[in-house]
């Protein structure tokens, strides 16, 4: 596969949608919430410090409400080479590069 850099045209953000990229190579890339939070590349969720994954799942107790759904707070940018997703679970670890953005877009395809 290749592994060439391709970098985001446009990132639009929905917090209780998802991610949507415009690359310029002109592809377009839909990440639902579920996808993102359980792509989390952060050290706890990969296990990247020989610890077990922590692998998010979606909850299913069948009793939650509506505002108990997985939702983004906020994104923020960082360093102009990707995106920090803060989750209202109080999730905030992951930061995500616009190259783990694009693997996962091209995993879901
Ligand atoms: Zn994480």
């Amino acid at each position: 596969m290749e592994t060439q850099r391709v970098e985001p045209e446009h990132i639009a953000i929905s917090k209780s949608r998802g991610i949507e990229v415009d690359w310029k190579d002109g592809k377009h890339t839909s990440l639902p919430l579920e996808t993102l939070r359980r792509e989390c590349p952060c050290a706890t969720c990969t296990g990247a410090h020989g610890t077990p994954p922590q692998k998010w799942t979606p909850d299913t107790n069948p009793l939650r409400t509506y505002t108990e759904r997985l939702k983004m707070q906020s994104v923020e940018q960082v360093g102009g080479y990707a995106i920090r997703i803060f989750w209202n679970d109080g999730h905030n670890a992951g930061i995500y590069t616009y190259d783990h953005l694009r693997k996962l877009s091209e995993a879901d395809s």
